[in-house]
């Protein structure tokens, strides 16, 4: 429970309040005194509490019908339920964690593999924040340092002119800015990395798509938002996420539209894939697609040449190696523990950010630098959420589940 009414609420289900930041064993009765659970319950004051206004939690037994009386008796006492991410919003307006903090942490709480869990936490910890107050807190300087040098030249004094290292800063920020660019996306991240199965038809593409989520971990939750269709399977395979895409499944035999619709569909998924898995004849596939060579169980069946992968659906032969090597593609491809993962957002923002402090670091007309910093700093207290919409903040936190 958040905010002004919480401690009320708290103190008429359990008798008194507890002191704060101690967890008490109450009794937990309706506002008509009948017993319902005996809790542990917890007492938070604001601000210092998740949210950042009173917060009580109450620890019950977790049997569906004790939650359900516990929470019509909250109702009586004048609460609703929170809406999906309603807690993390609370926290962000109220400003216990920026706008960084709350996307990471969403992408944290749905993280499924661990590779995922690895690079999210940091962000939501708050060292992606911190680095990007640093960077305003340059551009801040560097636009004192140009009001400095537009009074100096207004004046028409006499003397040495005011220094331009802000130039020199900017430019080193500009420089890691461009790191982070460099770095594939938390979207990315987020889906996992695409792998297309491909080839021509009776290829083995099915048998193999099969095999490969019999070896790999399933990840249950589909994410919210991206819509799957029978023909892809989101997997982890060493720790790392993808999304396995069978373009067989896009084929159907004898309806020639269909099939002409399967075909295109096809196209579409090759263009989209990271990695292909091509399991045609050999340098037939699509450029940079990984070889397989498929069913060598069967003696007839063709062979490929080195670097190729040589895998049987029908008796497991290969697959470990051919799961190990999509493994090792997936690590070198998405953003790596330690690094920073934006989002599609904060790359826009990071982008603008970038070519803006390109700009002012470059131009010799002041007045023109200066607004170009202006820019620069608005995208970066756009990022950490100093100023943000609505319907952005909805879009954001409706991600989250309830209670979160
Ligand atoms: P797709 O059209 O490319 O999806 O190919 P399928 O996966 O449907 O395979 C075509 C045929 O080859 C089917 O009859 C499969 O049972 C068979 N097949 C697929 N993989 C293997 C394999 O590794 N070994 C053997 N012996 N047969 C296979």
């Amino acid at each position: 429970m958040s905010g002004p009414e919480a401690g009320n609420a708290l103190a008429r289900l359990t008798g008194t309040l507890p002191s704060p930041r101690k967890a008490s064993v109450r009794q937990v009765r309706d506002i008509d005194g009948v017993w319902l659970d005996e809790a542990l319950v917890l007492w938070f004051t604001g601000p210092r509490s998740a949210t950042g206004e009173d917060c009580a939690e109450i620890h019950c037994h977790g049997g569906r019908a004790v939650i359900a009386a516990i929470e019509r008796a909250l109702e009586t006492c004048g609460l609703r339920r929170a809406e999906a991410g309603e807690f993390t919003r609370r926290a962000f307006l109220n400003g216990r964690i920026d706008l960084l903090e709350a996307e990471a942490l969403g992408d944290m709480l749905s993280a499924e593999t661990e590779l995922q869990r690895a690079v999210l936490a940091s962000t939501a910890q708050g060292h992606a924040s911190r680095r990007v107050a640093e960077w305003r807190e340059t551009v801040l300087s560097a636009s004192a340092a140009v009001e400095q040098a537009l009074d100096f030249a207004d004046e028409d004094e006499e003397g040495t002119a005011p220094p331009s290292q802000w130039r020199d800063s900017i430019r080193a920020a500009r420089g890691e800015i461009g790191a982070w660019l460099a770095v594939p996306s938390a979207d990315r991240l987020r889906e996992g990395l695409r792998i297309v199965l491909a080839g021509p038809p009776n290829s083995g593409k099915s048998s193999l798509f099969n095999a490969i989520l019999d070896e790999a971990a399933a990840i249950v939750s589909p994410i919210a938002g991206t819509t799957r269709d029978a023909i892809e399977r989101p997997i982890a395979i060493g720790g790392v996420p993808f999304l396995l895409v069978d373009t067989a499944g896009l084929r159907l035999e004898g309806a020639e539209e269909i099939e002409r619709i399967g075909i295109a569909r096809a196209e579409a998924e090759l263009a989209r894939a990271d990695l292909v898995l091509w399991l045609g004849a050999e340098g037939a596939g699509p450029a940079g697609a990984l070889e397989v060579a498929s069913m060598v169980d069967l003696p007839d069946a063709p062979r490929k040449g080195a670097g190729a992968l040589h895998v049987s659906s029908e008796t497991g032969e290969g697959l470990p190696e051919l799961l190990a090597r999509m493994a090792q593609v997936g690590r070198e491809r998405l953003p790596k523990p330690g690094q920073v993962a934006v989002s599609r957002r904060q790359r826009e923002l990071l982008d603008q950010t970038h070519a803006a402090m390109g700009l002012s670091a470059n131009e010799p007309d002041l007045l023109l630098a200066g607004e170009s910093l202006r820019q620069a700093r608005h995208a970066l207290d756009a990022m950490l959420g100093n100023v943000a919409t609505e319907d952005m903040l909805d879009a954001l936190f409706g991600r989250f589940c309830i209670g979160k």
